[in-house]
């Protein structure tokens, strides 16, 4: 039976895994409030915090990251405690967890990718964006990723901000580029890049693509790119114009791409090309590597909910491709003892609070917040409200909570050093993104990053 918790003689301690944005917030959230008294550590498999916003966030979009400001305010307030270089289920268990901490609230986000599920897509060559952003944001586990581009024509599939950002950052100049954060290895890739014609394939029309119009905007104005558009495939069927009459994001997307489709070429040396209605089927090659996509043209189909879904008309075309890059969405992995939606990639929750799939019943004592309770939809800022409602919660479950068997601050850190975990602290932290900084502004760039988890630890003397 659950116990009061004397509230009143010790911080509420709360276990955030996951440094990303909505751990950020709702460590914010948690330590903003005034009703409960809250320590925090919070938990990160990598050294370094900030999770999408350093290695999700496309490095020419560097004032999206100045939201990093507020997140150090958050990390430098006395009841909150960084561990980088801990990796929940490795590192410590959910049973380890439990013992030191009254709360646990998972921020993992939404790791891995959706998948295409059609032949060819384990070819080399064929890359989810995941990976490929990853890779030139210089996160450690994707340094090695093969890239290659070396052939003429690459395949973007999917039409929403992810694949705007893989495309822009394929299209863009090194001179664009060099002034980011982007990791030097990639930029000396992108430096001798082949690629001269990126198609972006979307399965439905031109009024149901994803991306936004800032992102559609910006990719008309690339020093080295051209857009190409079929005017005929912005034609719209009377549903999605009726779907379109009351959103003026979607208006804005067609009158940029009408705008594109009306533009004559100005022979840049890249082409980005915007295909409408239709899907990969097969990703075809030659010695394991890609070498083309076949793809059908596709007719829009309402559903019973009057949604507009893709339906294959039987007609084939093949593209070729040297690189294909699947941008269709990021999916959650499960984590260990904790419940997993697998159809979702999600952790099973009621407005945060983590549910048992099996029964249905709420998990005492853990939480959900951002990607990992939601799934992978909305911008860094969604996760303020997201992470506000789940705290929200947390509160008020308070007066029932069981407390934690061993809440001192300290058993944590003995814990961690009887096991030879070396963990970054913000102090460490703090040094990394000084040197990250010196080293970047000397170069005129606003940070060269680290990107081997074992350097960082060297540096530290860890
Ligand atoms: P997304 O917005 O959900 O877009 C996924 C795209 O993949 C859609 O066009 C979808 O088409 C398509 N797709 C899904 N399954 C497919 C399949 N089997 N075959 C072909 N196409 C398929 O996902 P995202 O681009 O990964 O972005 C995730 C979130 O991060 C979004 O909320 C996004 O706005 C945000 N984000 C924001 C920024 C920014 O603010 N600059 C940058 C990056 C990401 P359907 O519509 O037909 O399903």
């Amino acid at each position: 039976m659950s116990q009061p918790l004397g509230i009143l003689e010790r911080p509420l301690r709360v276990a955030i895994i996951g440094a990303g944005p909505s751990g950020f917030y709702a460590a914010g959230a948690l330590l903003q409030q005034k009703d409960v008294v809250v320590a925090i550590d919070l938990f990160d498999r990598l050294p370094t915090p900030y999770g999408l916003v350093r290695y999700g966030v496309a490095p020419d979009h560097q004032k999206i990251k100045a939201v990093t400001k507020l997140y150090e305010r958050i990390a430098s307030q006395p009841r909150f405690r960084f561990f980088g270089n801990i990796q929940f289920g490795r590192d410590l268990t959910l049973a380890d967890l439990h013992c030191h901490y009254d709360q646990i609230l998972y921020a993992v986000g939404t790791e891995a990718d959706r998948h295409l599920n059609i032949p060819g897509e384990s070819l080399c060559g064929s890359l989810s964006a995941t990976e490929f952003v990853a890779w030139y944001n210089g996160h450690p586990d994707f340094v090695d990723l093969r890239v290659d581009l070396s052939r003429e024509t690459a395949v973007v599939v999917g039409v929403g901000n992810v694949a705007m950002d893989v495309t822009r950052i394929l299209a863009k100049s090194v001179d664009e580029l060099k002034g980011t954060d982007i990791a030097d290895y990639a930029l000396d890739q992108l430096a001798t890049s082949q690629v001269r014609n990126i198609y972006v394939l979307a399965r439905r029309g031109p009024a149901q693509v994803k991306f936004t119009p800032a992102e559609i905007k910006e990719l008309g104005e690339l020093a080295e790119a051209d857009i190409v558009v079929d005017p005929s495939e912005l034609e719209l069927d009377p549903v999605s114009a009726a779907e379109i009459a009351n959103d003026s994001e979607a208006r804005k997307n067609i009158e940029h791409l009408q705008a594109y489709a009306a533009r004559s070429l100005t022979g840049k040396p890249r082409r980005i090309h915007f295909r409408f209605l239709v899907s990969p089927v097969e990703i075809l090659g030659t010695d394991g590597r890609v070498t083309a996509v076949r793809i059908e043209k596709n007719r829009l189909l309402a559903d019973a909910a009057g949604t507009l879904n893709a339906q294959g008309t039987g007609q084939f075309e093949t593209l070729p491709a040297g690189l294909l890059l699947r941008s269709v969405g990021y999916k959650g992995t499960p984590l260990t003892d904790v419940p997993y939606e697998p159809r979702t990639g999600t952790i099973p929750n009621e407005q945060g609070r983590v549910k048992d799939p099996a029964t249905a019943a709420v998990v005492p004592g853990e939480y959900v917040v951002g990607w990992a309770k939601r799934g992978p939809q909305g911008v860094i800022g969604t996760n303020r409200p997201d992470a506000a409602e789940t705290v929200k919660l947390m509160l008020e479950d308070v007066p029932v909570l069981t407390p934690a068997p061993e809440p001192d601050p300290a058993a944590i850190d003995r814990l961690l050093a009887a096991r030879n975990l070396p963990f970054v602290t913000i102090e460490d932290w703090r040094t990394i993104d000084k040197i990250e900084v010196t080293k970047g502004n000397a170069q005129g760039k606003p940070r060269v990053k680290f990107t081997n988890v074992q350097e960082i630890l060297d540096v530290l003397g860890k």
